[in-house]
This record gives structure tokens, sequence and C-alpha cells, in this order.
């Protein structure tokens, strides 16, 4: 029988289970403190839980934390963690670290099925959608590395590997655990869901109207261009994204933000950015643009200071807000996906970069 994930589970679903095992509900807050609090790995650790609860918990149930394998930290400041699943998979999550503060970026899926042209995540294909308590289990891991050096977690990032909307009920679970009290406890506001333009999606996050912000990859500012090097853009071309996206500033009074990766001699002319600034005209939004990351087995590369400088001179001259987003993590896999990558072996030149970072806590 498949023992219960306690991670999983909101309070009064834990005081539910933990009544059908005969213990009282107040059980319960004990339980969520040891792990969202203090950190504890076994229910062993629990200590003001009686041994014989300890021994029915561990007979019924599991925490759901996720293990370490592997750590990569930048010289800026970005950690990397590939975690285990228990399936035998594995997944990334990345600390990164501003001025501002420290935000954790968390994957949603194995693999990607978007098939973005430029992305180290989609390599591999698509495997399987994560369960909420398994997004939940990255966040504890990077606050715990966090707390360990007395530093504070900030906000939350859903843009590593998998696109959030493809999974929309386990985001929705995940979300709730979030914004409870009880469990994580971070405020939605601090929250970004990142798409590649899943509109059914969109449109959902805009009907519950939770605070979030909602990042939408744009990376094109053209369907012809965006067909080319972003797939979903088949089905949902721009007209209908920026449809939704005016939707969702409507219905939730939140600013949109727009990502856009700058390729060198693909999308970065002045002609791309005068079209990139008539898209948006008029409408409360935010532009990232962000130099791309070099992907072993992509032949893309990154723009240069020069036309990245000229792209942001048209979008403010157009009164577009536009910020140039630092490239974190330059010395360590850090494209999302790249990691994990590198361990399952799909990176062609993985392995031997892999051996050469010397800030790897490698278990290889
Ligand atoms: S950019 Fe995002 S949506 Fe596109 S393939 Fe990569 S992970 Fe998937």
């Amino acid at each position: 029988m498949d023992k219960t994930v306690v991670l999983a589970l909101a309070r009064a679903e834990l005081a539910e289970f933990l009544d059908r095992l005969g213990e009282a509900p107040y059980r319960a807050d004990q339980i969520l403190d040891w792990l969202y609090r203090k950190n504890a790995v076994t229910f062993q650790q629990m200590t003001n839980l009686p041994l014989q609860l300890r021994r029915k918990l561990e007979d019924e149930a599991v925490t759901g934390l996720l293990a370490e394998i592997d750590r990569q930290v930048s010289e800026d400041g970005t950690v990397k963690f590939l975690f285990a699943l228990p399936d035998g998979h594995s997944v990334e999550t990345v600390l990164l670290s501003y001025r501002s503060g420290s935000s954790a970026c968390i994957s949603t899926q194995v693999g990607c099925r978007m098939g973005c042209r430029f992305c180290a995540s989609g390599l591999p294909g698509f495997i399987r959608n994560l369960a909420d308590w398994e997004m939940t289990a990255q966040v504890l891991q990077v606050r715990k590395w966090l707390m360990a050096e007395k530093r504070a977690l900030g906000g939350l990032v859903l843009m590593g590997t998998g696109e959030p909307l493809d999974n929309l009920e386990a985001l929705k679970g995940f979300l709730g655990a979030v914004k409870d009290p009880s469990r994580l406890g971070i405020s939605l506001r601090n929250v970004t869901v990142s798409t590649s333009g899943l509109v059914p999606g969109i449109l959902e996050l805009a009907r519950l109207r939770w605070p979030i912000t909602l990042s939408v990859s744009l990376h094109a500012p053209h369907d012809e261009l965006r067909d080319r090097i972003m797939p979903v853009n088949r089905k949902y071309p721009l007209a209908v994204l920026m449809d939704a996206c005016r939707r969702f500033a409507e219905i939730t009074g939140r600013r949109v933000t727009f990502e856009y990766i700058l390729i060198e001699g693909l999308n970065d002319g002045a002609k791309e950015a005068r079209e990139l600034a008539a898209l948006l005209e008029g409408m409360r939004c935010h532009v990232n643009l962000i130099p791309l990351n070099l992907v072993p087995g992509l032949s893309f590369r990154p723009s240069g200071d020069l036309a990245v400088g000229r792209f942001a001179g048209i979008l403010k001259e157009r009164k577009i807000k536009v910020t140039v987003r630092r490239r974190l993590g330059a010395d360590i896999a850090a494209a999302c996906g790249q990691l994990r990558n590198l361990y399952q072996g799909s990176d062609p030149d993985g392995c031997r970069r892999y051996e050469r970072q010397g800030t790897s806590k490698g278990k290889k």
C-alpha cells in the first residue's frame, strides 16, 4: 500500500489522517511545525511526539522531503540544486541572490513538452508532471540552506524546468501550500508564475484572482518568428496570447511581466525592438531583457552588450518599462535544465564540463 505523503496535506487533512491513526488532531500542528519551521528530516527527529506515534508515522507515511544529489555554487551567489525524486528521476531548483533578497526558482515538471528551441530543459523531452508536494519540498530545501546561512527566502519564481500552466492542478495545490500560514506561509505577492503562453491557464489564474505576478515568455514580437522558436505559438498566436494577458491585468489589477531572451541575429535587432514596443503599446507591463545562456548542443548565441543596449533604448524611448537582467550563475550550468542534463547525460558535452566545475558538491 502506498504511504501518505505528509507534505501533500493541509492542516485539516493531516488532522484527519491522524484521527484515522487514533491520534489527537493537535499533533498535526506539531508535525507541521517540525517539517516547515524546524527542518526535521525524519519522524524520529520530532521529539515532542510520543515514540509510539513516531513509529506509526514511519509505518504509514513519508515526509515527502527530497534528497539532494548535487549542488553547484556560483561566484555570484547563485546556487543550483539537483534533487532526487522518489521514482528515480531528478529535478533542479535554483537559489537566486539579488541585492534586494533571495528567490527560489522552482521546477514544475520533469522535462518539458513545450519544445522552445533555445531551452536546455526541453532537450530530454517531457517525462512527467511534479506533484504539488514535490514543488513544496524544493522550497523547503532552499529555505533550509538559507537558514543555515542566516538568510531569509524573499520570493518564489516558477521558472525552472517545465511549463507551470501545463501542470495546473498541481500548481494550484502548491500555491495553496505557499499561502497557507501553517505551511510555507509566503505571500502570493512574492510569487511569480511563468508561462510560455498557455492561454487557458492564464485565464484560469485570472479567474482565481490570486495576487501573483504573471510572467510571459515572449521572446519574439511577431508570429512568424515566434512560431519558429516557440511551438506553443502555433496553438495560441500572439493576438490570442496578448488578449489573455490584457484580461489577466484587468481582472487582477496586476501588471504583466514579459520575458524576452535576446538571441544574437535572431530577435535582437532594432526592427524587432520597434515591433515589440508596438505589440505592448498601452499595456501596463514590464519587459525583462535577458541575454541568452549558452546551452551545449544548441547553436543560438547571446546578444552582445551593444545589441542589448540598443534594444532596451528603443523600448525606453517608446515608454515601455524595461530591465536588463543580470545573467546569474554564468560560471555554473546556469540555464534551466542544464544541471539535470549534465547529470542524466543528455548534454552531449556534459560529463567533461561537469568534472571541471570545481564548486560542485558532486557525488558522481
Ligand atoms: S523555456 Fe520553459 S516552457 Fe519552453 S521548453 Fe524550456 S522549460 Fe519548457
